[in-house]
C-alpha cells in the first residue's frame, strides 16, 4: 500500500508545500486536493502546488523565499537550483513598533526549584566555574579540574560540577581594538552566569595581554575575585601551582556547597533559544512549538532570548514591527547592519549561512531558513536588544545578537545570563553546554526515534497531526520547569555531552 501523502502548507498564500511522509513521495502520487506529483520528492522538500511562471515568487510562510529560475509545473519538485535568492529586506524603510501584539494574559502559579543568588538572579545548577584569562593556562586548568572532580567534589554533595572556562583568547590579539570588547565582555559576563553562584576565581599566566584584572566585574575588589598567576615567583614548579589552585577552588566549593534549591517563580528563569542543523520542518514543527513555549514563559514573567543574526536578517521586516519602541527597533537594525558589514569585510554574505545538511533537509536558501527560524520567538513584543555578550537587562522577549554558529551562540547566550537553553534540530546534533542544561527538540519523529537517547522532545508529531503545536509547546514549558528544578536531566547532561566555550572575536589577531 502506498503511503497516504501528507503535504504541509504553512500559509494560504503559499504556492509550495513540503512533503511530510518519512520516505518522501513517488512520482504519480495523488495528493489531497487532487494534485499529482510529477517527480519523486524527498521528505521535507517542496512541491509546487500550482504552475509557477519563470521569475514569479515562490511563496512559503506567506512570504517570498525566492524566484523561479524557470517555469515550474504543478506537482514538480522545487529543488534548490530552481530558487533564485531574493535581495535582503532594505533596512532604511523598515516599519518599527507598528504591529505591537496585544499583551497576552499573565500566567500565574508556575514555579521551579532554583539556586537564588545574592544579586537576585537564580541558577538552575550549582557549578564552580574557574575563569581563565588566556589559553596558555588551559592545560593546567584541565589537569586541576580533573583532580578537583576526583578528590574534592565528592566532599561537597550540593555542588553539581566543576568546569574550567577555557578559551582561545587572551594573547596574540589586538586587545585595544574596538571589537576586542566582544570577547572581553563575554569572558567577564560568563563568570557572572547565575549557574556559577557568584563564586569567582581566575587563573592567569602573568605576561598575557588580557590581564586578569580586566575580567573583574565593575566595582569588585581583588579579595572577592581571587586571581592566581602561574608565573608568580612563589611557585616552585607545577606541583605547587596545582596545590594553590586546588586550595583556592576548595574555598569556593565550600561557599557553593551551602547553597540550596528554593521555590522560585517561573519569572526568575532566563531561557535561551537556538536552532542547529535546521530542516524544512523546523519552521512548522519544532520552532512553532518552541515559540508557543516562549510565549508561555513571557506570560509567566520570565526572560526569553533568541539570537542568530544571519538567521534573523532575512525576516527582520517581520521583527521590527514587534519592537516594543523606536529605540529597540533601531537597536535591532543596528545589529543587523553591523553583521552585514562584518560579513562584507570577510568577503562573504548571508548566503554563507546555509549548510549542506540544511539543503538536504529541504531548505533552499537563507530566506526560507530565516522565516522558519524566527517562528521560535513566539508572538510577544521584543523588549530589548543585547549586543554580543552583554548581560540581560529586562524580562520578556529579548533579541541577543550572536552569530548562528551553535557553540558561539551558546557561549554568548551564557554570557548574557541564560540558565537553560532550548535547542531545535532537524538534522540532529549531540550539542550540549557545561554551564546550563540544553533541552533538545527534534523537528521530525524519525530523528527522535533514531536518537531516542539524545533528543528530549519530539515535535515531529505536529507534522503527522499526532499532536498540536500547543500540546508540544506546553510539554516544552513543563520540561523546562522540571529540568530547571534538577528533577529531570536532559539527555546531554545524562551523558555529560559538553561543547567547548567558543568566543566570538571579531577583532584582529596579531
Ligand atoms: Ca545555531
Amino acid at each position: 500500500m502506498p503511503p497516504k501523502p501528507i503535504l504541509i502548507r504553512v500559509h494560504p498564500d503559499d504556492n509550495v508545500a513540503i512533503v511530510a511522509n518519512e520516505d518522501g513521495l513517488p512520482a504519480g502520487a495523488i495528493c489531497p486536493g487532487g494534485l499529482t506529483l510529477r517527480d519523486h520528492i524527498p521528505q521535507g522538500h517542496k512541491v509546487a502546488l500550482r504552475e509557477i511562471p519563470e521569475g514569479a515568487s515562490i511563496t512559503r510562510y506567506g512570504a517570498t523565499i525566492g524566484y523561479a529560475a524557470r517555469p515550474i509545473a504543478a506537482g514538480s519538485w522545487v529543488q534548490e537550483s530552481l530558487v533564485i535568492l531574493p535581495k535582503p529586506p532594505v533596512m532604511a524603510s523598515l516599519p518599527i513598533a507598528t504591529r505591537l501584539p496585544a499583551p497576552l494574559p499573565p500566567l500565574e502559579g508556575y514555579a521551579f526549584q532554583g539556586f537564588r543568588n545574592a544579586d537576585g538572579t537564580v541558577g538552575t545548577k550549582n557549578v564552580l566555574g574557574i575563569s581563565t584569562s588566556v589559553q596558555c593556562v588551559a592545560g593546567v586548568v584541565d589537569f586541576v579540574v580533573a583532580r578537583i572532580k576526583a578528590e574534592l567534589l565528592p566532599r561537597y554533595p550540593n555542588v553539581d560540577d566543576v568546569i574550567g572556562l577555557n578559551h582561545s583568547y587572551g594573547c596574540g590579539v589586538a586587545i585595544d581594538a574596538p571589537a576586542a570588547i566582544v570577547p572581553i565582555r563575554t569572558l567577564r559576563n560568563l563568570a557572572l552566569n547565575p549557574n556559577l553562584g557568584g563564586a569567582l576565581m581566575v587563573i592567569g599566566l602573568g605576561c598575557e595581554k588580557l590581564q586578569p584584572e580586566r575580567l573583574l566585574p565593575d566595582g569588585a575588589a581583588g579579595a572577592d575575585f581571587p586571581i592566581l598567576r602561574l608565573q608568580d615567583e612563589r611557585f616552585q614548579g607545577f606541583g605547587e601551582m596545582v596545590s594553590a589552585i586546588m586550595e583556592m577552588a576548595e574555598k569556593r566549593l565550600r561557599e557553593l556547597d551551602r547553597r540550596r534549591r528554593e521555590t522560585c517563580p517561573a519569572s526568575d528563569l532566563v531561557v535561551g533559544l537556538q536552532c542547529g542543523g535546521s530542516d524544512a520542518f523546523s519552521g512548522v514543527t519544532a520552532n512553532p512549538a518552541v515559540g508557543f513555549a516562549a510565549d508561555l514563559l513571557v506570560r509567566a514573567g520570565a526572560t526569553v532570548m533568541f539570537s542568530e543574526v544571519t538567521e534573523v536578517r532575512d525576516a527582520i521586516h517581520l521583527l521590527t514591527p514587534r519592537a516594543a519602541d523606536e529605540e529597540v527597533g533601531r537597536a535591532l537594525i543596528r545589529e543587523m547592519q553591523w553583521y552585514d558589514q562584518y560579513l562584507e569585510r570577510g568577503g562573504a554574505d548571508r548566503s554563507a549561512n546555509t549548510t549542506p545538511g540544511n539543503k538536504t533537509g529541504g531548505l533552499a536558501n537563507i530566506v526560507e531558513k530565516a522565516l522558519g527560524s524566527v517562528v521560535k520567538s513566539g508572538s510577544t513584543p521584543i523588549v530589548d536588544v543585547l549586543s554580543p555578550g552583554e548581560k540581560v537587562r529586562r524580562k520578556g522577549l529579548v533579541f541577543a545578537a550572536t552569530p548562528a554558529s551553535d557553540f558561539i551562540c551558546g557561549t554568548l547566550q551564557l554570557a548574557s545570563g541564560i540558565t537553560l537553553q532550548v535547542f531545535t534540530t532537524g538534522r540532529g546534533t549531540p550539542y550540549g553546554l557545561a554551564m546550563a542544561p540544553v533541552v533538545k527538540v527534534a523537528t521530525r519523529s524519525a530523528l527522535s526515534r533514531r536518537w531516542h537517547d539524545l533528543i528530549d522532545v519530539d515535535a515531529g508529531q505536529i507534522a503527522t497531526g499526532a499532536a498540536t503545536i500547543e500540546q508540544v509547546g506546553w510539554e516544552i514549558f513543563h520540561l523546562i520547569l522540571e529540568v530547571s528544578s534538577g528533577r529531570k536531566k536532559t539527555w546531554a547532561d545524562q551523558w555529560g555531552l559538553q561543547n567547548a566555550l567558543t568566543l566570538f572575536n571579531p577583532g584582529p589577531v596579531t
